[in-house]
């Protein structure tokens, strides 16, 4: 038995759910995680990446030594770089003065709009928000975005057009208190683990009600009432084929549609086609289950929708979530404990990286930045001249690398993000990276962005800073450090601090903002002056088990659930939405949809996951088909097979599993060798800009051993 030194309390640093973690740390090494059992978010409970998943820390391909590319790069030909000899190990000094160099001369050269930043969900509320804050007050550019843009825009968009507030509604852990509870284009049980338990708890212990509606036969299937097992891209007519039944069965809650909500009598002209004979025809799903489900989700008393990405990662991501919307207001089941609107938002702090205002549209709290009085506020808080905060909404993460050419975006910072895996048809993305004239990476490991930079930054893992990081349900809590920083690393909040005084020097503006903190404590405390959410927030208040957003006042307790009384917007609108296919339908060429999501053991572009010892337990990626298409097609289970779409193509072996719907395959996002980005959609919907991952053509053809990419790929990487 092993005595710790110490047992640090902190946060997850995978999903949204927000586990509390017990570091047990021996001699500078964290050797077993446990978890408080009087934790509100989890009971003590944790799942294997939050468990085990840590020793990427301790990995020997971990970036600890500040880098610059020995060979310059040329903007049209930059090119990736893993080996170790192709980078030459520099002071933090030499690096820093060289980032601030490069980046200065291309916004004195080109102005705002060449300067761009990627901000990231797994960084600290603090990082985003000094990350944000240079790039604003400094480069004068709110071309600031991160990753919520490629998972929950649409679901953001549809709820900020409707309601006005794009945040989880309710407390995840409320589920055990529904009557009924619908999950779609969500997996809780391999993405939101946690969660995932508890709904099953729900179903199993408190008698709570469940619909799924997903292509995909997922492991909640087991535990549903119903499951309607739609096409992909066909959410719009199964939810408004609910409606429909709502509304001609006289389901609605007139009450509360008429108390809290507009537009309810054009909405319902627009449902007339809606009936469940015409989704059915193009959901596939059986329209007896649609009725089914209506009246079980409009008959119970605290109904609950919980969704996921296979809603808003759509061309229609804005529409479907829409749809969802109207499902609430209908019955009222929204604005009271264990009912509301509930996107489960992905990484751990993608929800605070948004109230950070990591957004082009935003500065924190939301606050649009074409706000004139918005923008005074922030000039005089951030010490800028009247009118020296740009105006302009800035571009979008879809964006930025589109417009990675001259006379555009010339110089991007990467922090923690990897968007060589993350955006969709990655050869039109490699094109772009190649384009760019200077790439800052900031992060643990080279990955598949960071190998196109001209400077590596080290950061420290989320066991090597202090911060906070706010979880699904608006919770906002602690990340403590619990071992020293490996090697030079710096946490992310310092790296910036330091590169935004340089910058500031270099501007010649040394009267401007204030970057010299002590502790990201005093950020929090600098950014809670104009984010009302966040004012009556302390790190001595989050002690424990932290506090939900809205925290208005220094006594106010958090916030379990919104709107209780009214929406931001006053009323909620019904904003009608018709069904629009998906843009790339199966063809005889390419006969299957290929839908894309996240595996139980890995997590987003694989480079904490695969950097640890979870990658032995599932190494290698695989594509999921029905039996049915499997025999039709002649395939046997662990085939190697070549997987194309119009824009690429990978190898991988299959996985026979009637977890597939028949005519759709599933892969996973994690896996460089053969990354499902290369095949997916750049696609955008039109209001979110969030492009279609959940749904495009593809073709399977066999494949021979020698064709699979080495196993190794990713691991036999340089080591540092
Ligand atoms: Fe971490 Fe999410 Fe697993 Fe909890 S459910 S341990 S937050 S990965």
């Amino acid at each position: 038995m092993i005595t710790p030194d110490r047992t640090v309390s902190t946060t997850c640093p995978y999903c949204g759910v927000g586990c509390n973690l017990q570091l047990h740390v021996k001699d500078e090494l964290i050797y077993r995680v446990t978890s408080d059992f009087d934790h509100p978010v989890n009971q003590g409970n944790l799942c294997v990446k939050g468990r085990f998943g840590y020793d990427f820390i301790y990995s020997n391909k971990r970036v600890t030594t500040p880098l610059i590319r020995k060979q310059a790069q040329a903007a049209g030909a930059r090119t990736q770089a893993f080996d170790r000899s192709e980078w030459r190990e520099v002071s933090w000094d030499e690096a820093l003065e060289y980032t601030t160099d490069r980046l200065v001369e291309i916004y004195k050269r080109d102005g705002e709009h060449a300067m761009a930043v990627y901000c990231c969900a797994k960084a600290t509320n603090e990082d985003n928000y000094l990350l944000q804050k240079i790039y604003r007050a400094l480069f004068r550019t709110n071309n600031v975005d991160h990753c919520t843009r490629l998972c929950h825009a649409g679901s953001v968009t549809a709820l900020l057009k409707s309601i006005n507030s794009a945040a989880m509604s309710n407390t995840a852990a409320e589920v055990i208190d529904s009557d009924c509870f619908i999950i779609t284009g969500s997996n809780p049980s391999e993405n939101h683990p946690i969660i995932g338990l508890q709904m099953k708890a729900a179903v199993e212990k408190y008698g709570s009600k469940l619909i799924v509606i997903d292509p995909r036969k997922i492991e909640m299937c087991d535990f549903a009432a119903l499951w309607l097992p739609l096409k992909p891209g066909t959410n719009v007519p199964v939810f408004n084929a609910m409606a429909h039944v709502i509304v001609n069965e006289g389901l609605v809650n007139r009450e509360f549609v008429e108390a809290r909500t507009t537009g309810y009598a054009d909405y319902v002209k627009t449902l007339d086609k809606f009936t469940p004979g015409y989704a059915e025809e193009i959901s596939g799903v059986d329209r007896n289950l649609i009725i089914d489900a209506a009246r079980m989700y409009a008959r119970a008393q605290r109904g609950m929708i919980f969704w996921g990405m296979g809603i808003s990662q759509l061309s229609h991501g804005t529409a479907s979530s829409l749809g969802l919307i109207h499902l609430a207001f209908l019955t009222g089941h929204v604005g009271r404990k264990a009912t509301g609107l509930n996107p489960l938002r992905g990484q751990n702090n993608v929800q605070g990286a948004s109230d950070m205002g990591a957004m082009p549209f935003f500065y924190p709290g939301y606050q649009w930045v074409d706000d004139e009085k918005n923008a005074q506020n922030w000039e005089q808080l951030w010490n800028v001249e009247p009118g020296g905060l740009n105006r302009k909404r800035g571009l979008t993460t879809t964006e930025i690398l589109t417009h990675a050419h001259p006379g555009g975006v010339r110089a991007l910072h990467i922090m923690g993000e990897n968007p060589m895996m993350t955006e969709p048809n990655l050869n039109e993305t490699r094109k772009h990276m190649q384009q760019l004239e200077f790439l800052v990476a900031q992060d643990l490991f080279i990955n598949e962005s960071g190998a196109f930079a001209d400077v590596f930054l080290p950061a420290t893992s989320w066991a090597e800073k202090e911060g906070t990081v706010t979880n699904t349900d608006r919770r906002v809590q602690r990340v403590r450090q619990a071992i020293a920083p490996r090697g030079q690393s710096r946490p992310d909040w310092e790296i910036l601090c330091d590169l935004a005084q340089r910058i500031e020097a270099r501007l010649g503006r040394p009267n401007s903002a204030i970057w010299n903190y002590d502790s990201p404590a005093q950020i929090m405390a600098e950014f809670g002056k104009l984010d009302s959410n966040y004012t009556g927030i302390t790190y001595e208040r989050l002690e424990r088990h932290g506090l939900q957003t809205p925290v208005p006042h220094a006594t106010h307790p958090g916030t379990p659930f919104l709107f209780a009384k009214d929406f931001p917007s006053g009323r909620g609108k019904f904003i009608p939405v018709d069904y629009v296919p998906i843009m790339e339908p199966p063809d005889e060429e390419y006969p299957f949809i290929l839908t894309t999501g996240r595996v139980l053991e890995h997590w987003h572009g694989g480079s904490m996951t695969r950097n640890s010892a979870l990658n032995e337990i599932y190494p290698s990626p695989v594509v999921e088909i029905h039996p049915v298409d499997a025999t039709w097609a002649n395939f046997t289970d662990g085939q190697p097979v070549r997987v194309s779409s119009r824009r690429g193509a990978i190898v991988l072996r299959t996985r026979v599993t009637e977890k597939a719907r028949a005519g759709v395959v599933f892969m996973s996002m994690h896996f460089a060798e053969a990354a499902a980005n290369l095949l997916t959609n750049d696609a955008l919907d039109p209001q979110a800009k969030i492009p279609e991952y959940k749904a495009c053509a593809v073709k399977i053809e066999p494949a021979a051993e020698a064709d699979l990419p080495h196993p190794e790929i990713r691991t036999e990487r340089g080591r540092w």
